[in-house]
């Protein structure tokens, strides 16, 4: 069987946060796991973490486990009734004050929101299901029409896409979380509402102070301010997050798809791994079949390239959440498949710098030499894991057999399009044990007699990022 390119990336929650489920999710093929603290308490996300290990033990394989920062997400509070009316046309009060809420008063969990916004700015709850606008501002009070009704229950979302808002994009909670997330040994972190590279580099410091050596940042591209700022968030993060939900809430629903292709590229242009999110199967929350244009969207975003697909409620809460990674696996085998027939991508054409380094000449010409030869498969040697970036930048349509001497390595390594970790001991000269690691790949049936495959690597071993030698290899 194909080796599969795209990496998926599963949403833990109430529904699947138990030991059976995590290992039939990683058995159906998720490479990552995103816990998300909304769904879980400390207690209960620590649990799940020891479940994702013991799975990735039990099927000698690697997971990487990225932990979501909430970041200043704004909800509104309680509301006697667990929920409110909201229609069409009607004027409603939101407050600051500490109040339950009731049909006409709705309490808001941002100190600043009287403070921030303005006459005429609009307001999204839910997920921008509902919509009002600003009519007065009187001390805590915001007089809100209502644009959109329907209702408004308990703690849902609330999105001010016109108020420039002063709020931290780390809040008090996230530091905490953070440190748990640390302790526990996940291998990635995303910060929420990103909105410059500075705040990509406070969190990378904050890592750093809690000891979370080798933890990647992940930007979760979702406010204005981040798509204007694209290119320097992306250099200063290990990685990018589409995050479709709140994103086509700041911006224009209708533009979304516009800079969903601006961030792959920007990814791809930096050599950092693009994850795309939000809504892909939606409907399998309730349906045990998705919709077509649900798997056209999966299946464009392999044919764009993206380093994973995500699944956030599918997997969280839905209620066929191992089906989901089922539909998301086979939509990425079959979209690749033809992508491989088709050449549909011509890799040493893309993005390629007018200057390049080294590094990035030897990965863009190893790609080169994997269409003109017809090879099968990529090998190479990783310390820092940029190795296997810069390799899977120019997309290949071929796996990245990735060898890397850390077990972190090997499960960041499931974050990068095509690559396939494999952990070995340190100091490994990959050409060296070239002969060994072509039959271990033809016993484990990753390769097959005749095959070629490309090998890159840096000669003098072990220096991070540091590829200077191609080799191509016939499997015998
Ligand atoms: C999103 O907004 O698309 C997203 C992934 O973030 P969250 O699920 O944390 O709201």
């Amino acid at each position: 069987m194909a080796t599969r390119l795209t990496k998926i990336v599963a949403t833990l929650g109430p529904v699947s946060g138990s030991k059976t489920v995590i290992r039939n999710l990683v058995a159906k093929g998720v490479n990552i796991f995103r816990l998300n603290l909304s769904h879980g308490d400390h207690e209960t996300v620590r649990q799940w973490i020891q479940w994702i290990r013991e799975a990735e033990k039990e099927r000698h394989t690697f997971i990487g486990v990225l932990l979501d920062l909430q970041g200043p997400k704004i909800r509104v509070g309680k509301f006697e009734q667990g929920s409110i009316h909201l229609k069409r046309g009607q004027r409603v009060v939101f407050t600051t004050e500490k109040k339950v809420g009731s049909p006409s008063l709705v309490p808001v969990q941002y100190m600043h929101f009287h403070k921030e916004v303005d006459i005429g700015n609009r307001i999204y709850l839910d997920d921008g299901k509902l919509s009002g606008v600003v009519k007065g501002i009187s001390g805590q009070r915001v007089e809100v029409e209502i644009l959109v009704g329907g209702t408004l229950s308990d703690h849902k979302g609330l999105n001010l896409p016109d108020a420039c808002l002063s709020a931290d994009p780390i809040t008090a909670k996230d530091k905490k979380d953070l440190k748990f997330g640390i302790q526990e040994g996940v291998d990635l972190v995303a910060l929420s509402f990103v909105g410059s590279a500075k705040d990509v580099q406070r969190l990378r410091g904050m890592i750093r102070k809690e000891g979370g050596k080798g933890v990647e940042v992940i930007a979760k591209i979702e406010r204005k301010q981040a798509v204007e700022n694209l290119e320097e968030i992306v250099e200063a993060a290990d990685g990018v997050m589409v995050a479709r939900g709140d994103l086509g809430i700041e911006i224009s629903l209708t533009e979304v798809p516009v800079v969903q292709q601006r961030i792959l590229r920007e990814g791809a242009k930096h050599s950092k791994p693009v994850i795309v999110a939000t809504q892909m199967l939606e409907s399998m929350i309730e349906n045990s079949r998705p919709t077509r244009a649900e798997v056209s969207d999966v299946a464009s975003a392999v044919m764009d390239c993206a380093d994973a697909v995500m699944l956030s409620g599918e997997t969280a809460v839905g209620k066929h959440a191992v089906a989901a990674v089922g539909v998301m696996v086979e939509t990425a085998l079959t979209t690749e498949a033809y992508m491989a027939e088709s050449k549909m991508i011509e890799p040493w054409n893309r993005f390629f710098k007018e200057d390049p380094s080294i590094n990035a000449g030897i990965t863009y010409s190893a790609n080169r030499m994997v269409e003109l030869l017809h090879a099968k498969a990529m090998v190479i040697f990783t310390l820092s894991g940029g190795t296997a970036k810069m390799v899977a930048s120019p997309k290949p349509m071929v796996p990245i057999f990735s060898f890397t001497s850390s077990l972190q390595r090997a499960r960041l390594l499931n974050l990068v399009r095509g690559a396939v970790p494999f952990l070995v001991e340190e100091d490994r000269h990959l050409l060296l044990h070239i002969e060994e690691i072509i039959t271990m790949l033809k016993n484990k049936r990753l390769v097959k007699k005749g095959d070629r495959v490309v090998v890159t690597t840096g000669i003098p071993v072990n220096i991070p990022n540091w590829t200077n030698v191609i080799r191509v290899e016939e499997v015998p």
